[in-house]
């Protein structure tokens, strides 16, 4: 009305107002819930109303406890107790909180130095660079790797990191069906003959992007037969393994320990240390000269703040447990307990009749809700049973594809996980979410 009237389009006029129209209060209650305390095992709510029935909250002053399957915390190093955070704080009181500066000034410390070395020899390849955040790092590395002239061909279900980073670097973008290795070819063959009779490919570089594990699908992405695809077409292999990189392979080294496929077939791996180290940033891992590279030309090397010391002391006792060297036996029995956890909650729901998405190893549960008019359904009620959970819908993903996502963790036992299948099972029901008649082997 405010255009009509005045002649301008006022800031609100074109925002997406799928949200705010019949399911608006009840659906943004379930997004964003203020918490106190660590996010761990049990994460706890702080209470809250809204008056208006609108997007603004208050605060009750009363919290609710509830069992925790919506952090990433894959290792259950948010709790970051004991060993890490006597170090973290010792460190805060050596170096501070901040680095105050932009890594190519001031901001290089010898604990980055230090998480770099750790981190290349963790995920196997020859130097790391890293950075302030996961996506930060997928925003901000692509215009190094690959440029003008150049291809770059990227799973349709790719992080929204990569699809906003991939858009700067000035190489033309093509996208393949999810883990679809027959539509990845196809794209691969149009493309190198594309420009024929000319003798040479048309293409300066070709680079195939994909995550690990991917966070809306609990997928695992086809790395043998990416890598098979790597030696006919010859293209660059970027891997994201912000889900898979402490959570996936039996040393919990990401897709190449889990397929057994030397990292040295991947020419780029990126993850994030949010998620299964219990810390904050990103970090990439490749030949030296690529990083070499990245560090002379990277806008976040040059224009913003580093990991802090806490930050980075975390991920260097995470790594160093998960590798057995600080606690002997911790890395490996949490590694296990993930696993065991992840299989025993999805072939549990699967019995119980719900659609599970996703690899069996994957400690991401996407139990598929469909209706997106079950999502709030579907949170308030696991919250009255003092769970919480995340729900996905629009436009993460396609409208009638909404779901919950589960995301297991280390920290949970095995009673929590029947907990939470006796509260799916009466959810279900209630909501009419068992659409199979469930399985009786394996997961
Ligand atoms: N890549 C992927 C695949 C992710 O899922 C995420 C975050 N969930 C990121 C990058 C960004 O990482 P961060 O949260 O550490 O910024």
């Amino acid at each position: 009305h405010l255009a009509e009237r005045d002649g301008y389009a006022p800031l609100n006029s074109d925002f997406d107002n799928f949200y705010t129209r019949r399911l608006k209060m009840r659906i943004n209650d379930c997004f964003a819930r203020p918490i106190t305390g660590v996010p761990g095992r049990y994460i706890t709510l702080l209470d809250r109303t809204s008056d208006d029935g609108n997007y603004t909250f208050k605060l009750t002053g009363t919290t609710t406890e509830t069992l925790n399957m919506s952090s990433y915390n894959y290792l259950g190093f948010a709790q970051s107790d004991g060993p890490c955070a006597d170090a973290s704080e010792q460190a805060i009181r050596k170096y501070g909180i901040s680095m105050a500066s932009p890594r190519a000034d001031a901001g290089t410390s010898e604990l980055t130095l230090e998480v770099e070395d750790l981190i290349a020899q963790f995920v196997g390849k020859p130097a790391s660079m890293v950075f302030s955040m996961g996506f930060v790092t997928n925003a901000t590395v692509f215009p190094t790797l690959v440029g003008k002239g150049c291809l770059l061909i990227s799973d349709e279900l790719n992080h929204s990191s990569i699809r906003f980073g991939s858009r700067l670097c000035g190489s033309m973008i093509r996208m393949f069906k999810h883990n679809d290795m027959r539509d990845l070819e196809r794209i691969l063959r149009e493309a190198i003959s594309q420009g024929q009779p000319r003798t040479h490919r048309p293409w300066k570089k070709i680079m195939v992007v994909v995550e690990g594990l991917y966070s809306m699908e609990g997928t695992m992405c086809n790395l043998p037969a990416l890598v098979e695809l790597k030696k006919k077409y010859k293209y660059n292999l970027f891997i994201d393994e912000a889900h898979s990189i402490g959570a996936v392979g039996p040393r919990g080294r990401g897709v190449c320990d889990f397929f057994g496929i030397d990292p040295s077939e991947v020419d780029v791996l990126m993850g994030t240390l949010t998620k299964s180290f219990g810390a904050n940033g990103g970090y990439l891992a490749a030949d030296k000269e690529v990083i070499q590279a990245m560090k002379t030309q990277n806008a976040a090397m040059l224009f913003a703040e580093t990991p802090t010391p806490p930050v980075l002391v975390q991920i260097a006792s995470a790594l160093r447990i998960i590798n057995g060297d600080l606690v002997p036996g911790q890395g490996e029995e949490r590694l296990q307990r993930l696993i065991f956890n992840s299989r025993y909650l999805r072939l549990g729901l699967k019995r119980l009749g719900f659609i599970v998405y996703g690899h069996d190893d994957s400690p991401i549960i996407p139990v598929m809700l469909y209706n997106p008019a079950k999502m709030p359904a579907f949170s308030h009620e696991m919250l009255k049973r003092k769970i919480s959970v995340v729900v996905v819908g629009y436009p993460a993903t396609p409208l009638v594809s909404s779901r919950a996502r589960f995301c297991i963790s280390a920290a949970h036992n095995k009673d929590d996980l029947d907990r939470m299948l006796a509260a799916c099972d009466e959810v279900g029901d209630l909501l009419q979410l068992k659409f199979s008649s469930g399985v009786a082997g394996g997961a």
